[in-house]
């Protein structure tokens, strides 16, 4: 089965006479539980939920995954992968170009009860380089915001070999943009905030597993720390998959035009988007990812020009994020934390008409250097 058809019923119970076809969320803090708990599937609503159940197996379908298990956030399901896979005196090797909460979340928190964390960029698989006597390898690739590709699967042949874990952030992809546990990796983390759900409306994250002892650890972990999601955004997020599909090959197929657009144009620098093929990441993105995603970036000449170019567009909301059917940018350099430049963009196309968007980029760049 195709995933655009997997998409539409994931998750979802059996069809039956007069029952609605996704059920509603279940809002529980606790569930009647009369004598010995024991056998009991529910129990209190931190431990579990029927609402998360659904969303879990319908992931877990489109990850080829063991087991999943939803967290209240992106960055709580990266803290999760962590907090179950290392202890003092063990080694993580991260990319350098990665997303800036997980570095900050080893960096400057696991580092404090004694995880040794290093670091090499995503690109040239330079990561390999550093995985003598590590217990996990951490991937992001696409990297975000720069948009580099590794080989994921040469390097987590190469951690497997070490005796290491291999786990890929996933969230610029998406479900349906790459599998990484087809690529050999342990874990799939990834940000629902983000294309899983594609309306700027939520936050959530999720972890898929190859081995289903990695998933009990993680729903011990979500009870203990007390990172469990709430009812309604997991029943949205689940409401939400039906789409992914129509959202994701339009956002993609617009990504590609505009990118060649963008290719076109003088005052554009540093252009990158992996479906490009004159983008250095195009062979390995191709073998590796079944869509691009909707994420591109480049660079004007300088922090004015940027701002002018955000301020000029009419048709991209200008915040932090990316992924849903609204065409957004930033300029990333206003948070800090990345090594790039003062133009630098994330663009991230929606849905729209790509003629529309292209000509309100057209007109955003003309009046920005007129200036
Ligand atoms: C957004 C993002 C996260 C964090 O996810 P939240 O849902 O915001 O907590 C992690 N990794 C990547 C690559 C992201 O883009």
């Amino acid at each position: 089965m195709n995933d655009a058809t997997r998409v539409i019923r994931a998750g979802l119970a059996p069809a039956a006479k007069g029952e609605e076809f996704l059920r509603g969320p279940v809002f529980a803090g606790a569930y009647h539980l009369e004598d010995d708990p024991e056998g009991s599937a529910f129990s209190y609503g931190r431990t579990n939920n029927p609402t998360w159940v659904g969303y879990e197996n319908a992931i877990s379908d489109l990850e080829h995954a063991a087991a999943t298990v939803v967290f209240s956030s992106g960055i709580a399901a990266i803290a999760a992968t962590l907090g179950v896979s290392l202890k003092p005196g063990d080694v993580v090797v991260m990319p350098s170009d990665g997303y800036y909460g997980s570095r900050v979340l080893a960096n400057g928190f696991f580092s404090k009860f004694g995880v040794d964390v290093r670091f090499a960029p995503t690109s040239d698989d330079a990561q390999r380089e550093l995985l003598k006597g590590a217990r996990l390898l951490w991937l992001e690739s696409p990297s975000n915001p720069g948009l580099d590709v590794c080989d994921i699967r040469l390097l987590a042949e190469a951690a497997h070999a070490e005796g290491a874990l291999v786990a890929v952030d996933n969230s610029t992809p998406s479900p349906l943009g790459q599998k990484p546990l087809d690529l050999g990796a342990d874990f799939n983390v990834s940000s629902d905030s983000k294309i899983t759900t594609g309306h700027a409306d939520l936050i959530l994250g999720h972890v898929s597993v190859s081995d289903a002892t990695w998933g009990g650890k993680l729903r011990e972990w979500r009870a203990r720390v007390g990172s469990a999601p709430g009812p309604m955004e997991v029943w949205l997020a689940h409401r939400s998959l039906a789409t992914l599909d129509v959202r994701l090959r339009r956002q993609c197929g617009n990504a590609l035009l505009i990118a060649e657009f963008l290719a076109s144009r003088k005052d554009v620098h540093r252009l990158r988007y992996p479906g490009l093929p004159s983008d250095p990441a195009h062979e390995i993105a191709s073998r590796q990812m079944k869509l691009f995603g909707p994420v591109v970036s480049f660079e004007l000449a300088s922090r004015k020009s940027a701002e002018l170019f955000l301020r000029n567009c009419k048709l991209v909301y200008e915040a932090t994020s990316f992924g849903g059917v609204h065409t957004t940018a930033e300029r990333r350099a206003r948070w800090g934390g990345d090594k790039i430049s003062e133009g630098f963009i994330r663009l991230s196309v929606g849905c729209e008409d790509a003629q529309d968007l292209i000509h309100d980029f057209s007109e955003a760049l003309d009046r920005a250097y007129s200036k």
